[in-house]
């Protein structure tokens, strides 16, 4: 049955029903009448109204896996990028189209309000939208499991453009109410931090911390597809024991008095604070105790309330952690086991290595957490000596196996002795875990061959690999409702239950009549994004334009300068040759850069500069324009996603652990133009040589080249079309206001060029320009896209937790 049968009037038409019950919440939750409701009211009457049913179908789900005895998945992440939750709830509950004529019969555009929805930004970027596909697709597989992160009142910063500079603004997601969560008072814990350790002569350990925070359970519910499940996203808040401090309030000091909850409200106040100072290491390491602690707290308190014994925790429960930020877990559990439950250190870690699985995100050295000893110790002194107690017990191990030697030893320990001592929590996450996977093919290969080397040769069996994937509901049915209407049309309604019966569309891509309906639905969404950014920017696109695509963060292994040294260098050639036959080209930029990564932010203020000078220049009129497209974020992407013809992903050989973003536009039909890294291999692989442009150096002639000191200069000179645009930016072309501004970051290409932009330079440009004669051949490019979209199946995040649930938790 279709949406619209669904929702088609019969004798008991919902809708009369359906709008009393909104209308009825308007006035009896909100406060207001159908005359006086803003669009910010009708919003939250609708999500109250919807969410009535959820709250049964929430408790039902709760009650069967109680009853059933069921082991439940716990996903800890620091990061929990869910965007907008209406259109995704409504989706897959189906009410759709009845809301909307509910809506529409009180005169109120549904489309309109689900855009005023904030966009929950509780994360950075593919990671924490990851762990959001991975709560949806737990849902869909009706498999019973909790996200635990932290409630961010302001979560990532908003991004707004300033003379093309990137200006951080504060995310204020909350401040018209969130309807969707719900406060638990009783699910509180006591998080302690610092402070000393003493043992009683029977050896009974006691922390007594310094300072302590109360971490307080807000839930919000995750909606499966068809509602057959809803599972809990557990996000925790800090609060303090004591809000005010009476008796200095009374002697007249009132900030003293309301200090302490300042300071536990500083903990979730924003995500990832600045950590170039001290003072934000140390914020950040307190985020991921709090909200570690608190979790474990909570998983093992419902153990028990449910089975009783806490040895049994491994059949019940498994914690999965999403990179390192949540490792301290592992202590953490070590610590209420030995300490509380008296388990023997021995038994605990059995007990800890069964429920632990750990997933690595990044081998970039950089990336890899690891936290001054020193600060360590002071804020966590019980863990600190668990931390020792597993370390030794951990060389010992290794020095038992034959070929581990120094080296290895020192690789291996949990303590990087090399200069300052640090806690590496990579190591720690690793040893505490029985399952340690990356993200994608490559890179579980890379991860055993570099920063795991020791550990894999100590432990062979624990690496196994989980290649990524997305959710094929709000990354195709919901943001692209014109594509899913066409693939319903030709293959029926199989694939939104099951992604692999894309592969049905597969004969399409010979059937010119359906190729041109399926240009006709991309082409609308074109247009679609061409008023939004026309709206939004002043900037008016032709929708016949091929439109290229780089969104994701702003980072130097990304390589977005790729993208634009290449658009100055075509920007050139279209100058010095008007007469060919030039393909007309949109660019479209958008991301975000860490606010205190000076190099990425220069790089938009880069794309800015470009795009104005190319955008006026009447000599390219229509054959080229750029766009940066300001604050990147779920619902952005939503957007340009089913608009792209062109996918850029074009990172540095062995740099990208995985990539969701090139999943995403393969699926809603673009092209990916892109290097053999991370999960472009697998797409690759899926979807066939003929339809995907790779270029490029390996991730193995990366490493040689690094190996043997490359250096760009030996390349840009060998390159007329490189050198030319390097040499462009680098004198002032298009920052004639501050002619020296690029002039550092061109240098660091002749001079480093560790991401090798100059070395793949070449590669590139010819690549881009077989996309434009592709893109010149309708069918040739239709036939391509076509079989991308019925390939990508395998790519859905069904696939993924499902890989998840058999391989690492037994839950299937
Ligand atoms: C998918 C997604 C990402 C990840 O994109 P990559 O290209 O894989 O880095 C980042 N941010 C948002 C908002 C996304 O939706």
């Amino acid at each position: 049955m279709t949406d619209s049968q669904a929702a088609a009037p019969t004798a008991l038409d919902p809708r009369p029903a359906l709008a009393s019950a909104i209308v009825d919440t308007l006035v009896h939750r909100i406060g207001k009448d159908a005359q006086a409701a803003r669009p910010h009211d009708w919003l939250a009457a609708t999500i109250l109204t919807l969410r009535n049913e959820i709250i049964e179908r929430w408790m039902e789900s709760t009650k069967a896996a109680h009853a059933a005895g069921a082991k439940r998945v716990y996903y800890l992440s620091l990061e929990f990028l869910i965007g907008r939750l209406l259109r995704d709830a409504l989706s897959n509950l189906r009410h759709n189209d009845e809301v909307a004529a509910a809506l529409a019969s009180l005169g109120v555009d549904l489309a309109a309000i689900e855009e005023i929805e904030p966009d929950a930004a509780l994360g950075n970027g593919g990671l924490g939208r990851l762990a959001a596909c991975f709560m949806e697709s737990l849902a869909s597989l009706d498999l019973p499991a909790y996200g635990y992160g932290i409630r961010y009142v302001n979560g990532m910063f908003r991004q707004r453009l300033d003379d093309g500079w990137q200006v951080e603004l504060p995310e204020n997601w909350l401040a018209h109410g969130n309807p969707w969560e719900f406060e638990r008072r009783e699910s509180a814990y006591f998080v302690g931090f610092g402070g000393e350790v003493t043992a009683t002569t029977s050896g009974q350990v006691h922390w007594s911390p310094i300072e302590a925070v109360e971490a307080v359970a807000v839930d919000t519910p995750m909606v499966g597809w068809r509602g057959k499940r809803v599972n809990t996203l557990r996000l925790w808040n800090a609060r303090a024991f004591d809000p005010i401090k009476l008796d200095r309030f009374n002697a007249g000091d009132f900030e003293g008095a309301l200090a302490g909850q300042m300071r536990a409200e500083t903990l979730t106040r924003v995500l990832y604070p600045n950590d170039s100072t001290p003072a934000g290491q140390e914020l950040r390491l307190r985020q991921e105790y709090f909200f570690s602690s608190a979790s474990i707290q909570d998983i093992v308190r419902r153990h028990l309330q449910y089975f009783g014994d806490i040895r049994t925790l491994p059949e019940k429960a498994a914690i999965q952690l999403n990179d390192t930020h949540p490792a301290v877990a592992v202590a953490e559990l070590m610590r209420l086991l030995t300490d509380f439950h008296e388990l023997s250190f021995d038994e605990a870690w059995e007990i800890t290595r069964a429920t632990f699985g750990y997933t690595n995100h990044t081998l970039l050295p950089e990336a890899l957490e690891s936290w001054p000893l020193p600060l360590f110790e002071r804020l966590l002194p019980r863990h600190m000596q668990i931390v020792y107690a597993i370390n030794a017990r951990l060389l010992r191990e290794a020095s038992k196996v034959d070929g581990i030697d120094g080296n290895a030893i020192a690789a291996i320990s949990l303590i990087d002795e090399g200069g300052e001592r640090r806690v590496r929590m990579a190591n720690l996450a690793f040893a505490g875990s029985h399952s340690v996977n990356g993200v994608a093919a490559l890179h579980t290969e890379l991860m055993k061959k570099t920063v795991f080397a020791d550990l894999h040769r100590l432990y062979p069996d624990r690496i196994n690999n989980k290649t990524n994937g997305i959710t094929p509901r709000r990354w195709l049915q919901q943001c692209n409702p014109g594509l899913t209407g066409l693939l319903v049309e030709a293959i029926g309604e199989d694939f939104k239950d099951d992604a692999a019966r894309l592969t049905a569309l597969a004969p399409f891509a010979n059937d010119s009549s359906f190729r041109e309906r399926f240009a006709m639905v991309k082409r609308s969404n074109k247009v679609t994004l061409s008023t939004y950014i026309k709206d939004s920017m002043g900037l008016t696109l032709d929708p016949d334009a091929i439109f290229d695509v780089q969104i994701k963060r702003i980072h130097e292994y990304k390589r977005q300068l790729l993208g634009i040294v290449e658009a100055v260098a075509l920007y050139d050639q279209i100058r010095s040759h008007p007469e060919r036959n030039w393909t007309p080209r949109v660019k479209l930029f958008a991301g975000k850069a860490a606010s205190s990564y000076h190099t990425a932010k220069l790089v938009i203020k880069l794309a800015n500069d470009v795009a104005k000078r190319i955008n006026a220049d009447p000599a390219v009129g229509d054959l080229l324009k750029v766009a940066f497209v300001p604050n990147y974020n779920v619902s952005l992407a939503e957007k340009i996603i089913p608009a792209a013809d062109l996918s850029e992903q074009i990172s540095t050989a062995g740099m990208e652990a995985s990539g969701t973003g090139n999943m995403k536009f393969a699926l809603n039909g673009a092209l990916t133009i892109g290097t053999l890294d991370g999960a472009n291999i697998e797409i690759k692989d899926h979807v066939g040589d003929d339809n995907i442009f790779i270029f490029g150096l390996t991730a193995d002639e990366v490493a040689e080249k690094r190996a043997s000191g490359y250096r760009g200069r030996q390349v840009i000179e060998g390159s007329r079309e490189l050198a030319q645009a390097v040499n462009a930016i680098a004198s002032g072309v298009f920052s004639p206001d501050d002619p020296d501004r690029y002039k550092g970051l061109m240098d660091g290409l002749y001079e480093h060029d560790w991401f090798m932009l100059a070395a793949d330079f070449d590669a590139y440009a010819a690549a881009q320009r077989e996309v434009d004669a592709k893109f010149g051949d309708t069918a040739a490019w239709g036939r391509s896209a076509v079989i991308n979209v019925a390939n990508m199946g395998w790519f859905s995040s069904d696939r993924t937790i499902g890989e998840y649930a058999k391989q690492i938790w037994g839950v299937m």
